[in-house]
C-alpha cells in the first residue's frame, strides 16, 4: 500500500468521528503560547488571512517543519540538545506496471547491502494498482541516478540478480524521485527543564531518521513509536508526583544507554544500520556487520513485531559492544 492510499483511508476514517473537524487547506503560522503554557495555533485558513484557533493542546506533527523551536526562540528559550548522524544517504524511487510473466516464487524483494565492501542496497514491493514500487540506495558515491538508465544499470549491478531480472519486462509507470539525506537528526525535547506545557512534538519534528531505512519502516516507525518521547515530556509537566516517575525513567533510561554505549543528547548512539561506515557530521561506527542476529530483531522491531526494548537485552547488547570496540 502507498503512501497516498494510506493517508487517505486514515482521513477517510477520522473524517467519519463525530467530534473531530478537519480544517483543509490551512497553512500554520506559528504556535502561540502564554505564560509559558501552549495558547493555540495561528494559520493561514484556506481563503487567505490569519487567524488563532485556541487551544490548551497542540500535536506538533509538521514533519520537518519547526514550529516548537520557533516557539522556544520566541519564547526566548534555549533550543533542545540534538544528535546528528552523518548519513550520506541517497535514495530512488520508481513505479512500474507488474509484467504478466512476473515471478510467482516470491512476492518482495529485500536487497540488503553486503557491508563494509557496498552500501547499495534495493527494495522492490508490490502495491495497489498491480505495481511495484522499486527503492534503489546507497551511500557517498554509490547514490543511484535520478534517471531511468542509471536507475536500470544500478539495479543490475547489485550483487544478486533477482530484482534486476524483474524489472527487466517491467514498464515504467511513474519516473524516478531521488531523495538525499545527509544526516539523521534528533532533537532531545524531553532533556528540556523548560518545554512548552500542553505542546507535543511527534514523529519527524522530533527525530528525522527516515531515510536511514527506506521502504523498511523507517520514519514511519518513528512515528508510530512517537508517543513514548511525547509521554515522557508530558508526564514531566503534570505536576511534581509524575514528574518524579518521568524522573525516574529517564535516569533508568539514561543507565541503560551508558550500559549500551548511547551516550545521550548531543552525542551518536550505536546503529544497527547495514552498510558502509557513514560520512559526516556524527559520523559513527556500523554495528549490525557481524552481528547477525541484528539484522533479524532490527526487521522485527522496524516492523512493530518486537518492542524497541528488544534492542536492549543484554547478550546482544554485549555482542554490540564487542563490535564497537574491536571496529
Ligand atoms: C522520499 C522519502 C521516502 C521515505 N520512505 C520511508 C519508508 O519507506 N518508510 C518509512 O517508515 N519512512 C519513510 N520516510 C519517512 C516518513 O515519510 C516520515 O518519517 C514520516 O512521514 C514522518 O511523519 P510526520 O507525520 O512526522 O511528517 P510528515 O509525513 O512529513 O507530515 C507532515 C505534514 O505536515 C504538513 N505541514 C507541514 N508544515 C505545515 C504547515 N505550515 N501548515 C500545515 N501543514 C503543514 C505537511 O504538509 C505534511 O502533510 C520517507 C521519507 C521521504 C522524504
Amino acid at each position: 500500500m502507498t503512501r497516498p492510499l494510506l493517508e487517505w483511508l486514515v482521513r477517510h476514517r477520522v473524517r467519519q468521528q463525530a467530534n473531530i473537524v478537519l480544517l483543509d487547506g490551512c497553512r500554520v503560522q506559528e504556535i502561540v503560547a502564554a505564560d509559558g503554557v501552549v495558547a493555540g495555533v495561528r494559520f493561514e485558513p484556506a481563503g487567505g488571512g490569519a487567524t488563532t484557533l485556541e487551544a490548551d493542546f497542540v500535536v506538533d506533527a509538521s514533519g520537518r517543519g519547526s514550529f516548537c523551536l520557533g516557539l522556544l526562540e520566541a519564547m526566548g528559550r534555549g533550543a533542545p540538545p540534538q544528535t546528528e548522524i552523518g548519513v550520506d544517504v541517497g535514495y530512488a524511487t520508481a513505479i512500474f506496471a507488474i509484467p504478466d510473466d512476473a515471478p510467482s516464487d516470491w512476492k518482495k524483494v529485500m536487497h540488503i547491502p553486503m557491508s563494509p565492501q557496498s552500501s547499495r542496497g534495493a527494495f522492490l514491493f508490490p502495491i495497489e494498482g498491480r505495481r511495484w514500487i522499486v527503492a534503489l540506495g546507497g551511500r557517498g558515491e554509490e547514490k543511484p541516478a535520478d534517471d531511468i538508465a542509471g536507475f536500470m544499470a544500478f539495479a543490475q549491478q547489485l550483487r544478486t540478480s533477482t530484482l534486476g531480472d524483474a524489472l527487466r519486462t517491467a514498464r515504467l509507470e511513474r519516473d524516478v524521485i531521488r531523495f538525499a539525506f545527509p544526516a539523521s537528526v534528533r532533537r532531545h525535547y524531553a532533556a528540556l527543564d523548560h518545554f512548552p506545557r500542553g505542546l507535543l512534538p511527534v514523529a519527524d519534528a522530533i527525530c528525522l531518521q527516515s531515510a536511514l531505512r527506506p521502504g523498511h519502516g523507517g520514519g514511519g516507525l518513528r512515528g508510530a513509536h512517537a508517543g513514548r518521547p511525547a509521554r515522557r515530556i508530558d508526564r514531566r509537566r503534570q505536576g511534581p508526583a509524575r514528574g518524579a516517575r518521568a524522573g525516574l525513567l529517564c535516569r533508568r533510561r539514561r543507565a541503560d544507554r551508558r550500559r549500551l554505549g548511547d551516550v545521550g543528547p548531543g552525542r551518536p548512539r550505536f546503529s544497527a544500520d547495514d552498510g558502509r561506515a557513514p560520512q559526516g557530521p556524527g559520523s559513527h561506527p556500523q554495528v549490525q556487520r557481524g552481528v547477525e542476529p541484528c539484522t533479524k530483531l532490527m526487521t522485527q522491531v522496524q516492523h512493530l513485531m518486537m518492542p524497541r526494548s528488544a534492542l536492549r537485552e543484554p547478550a546482544l547488547a554485549a555482542r554490540v559492544m564487542a563490535e564497537l570496540t574491536a571496529g
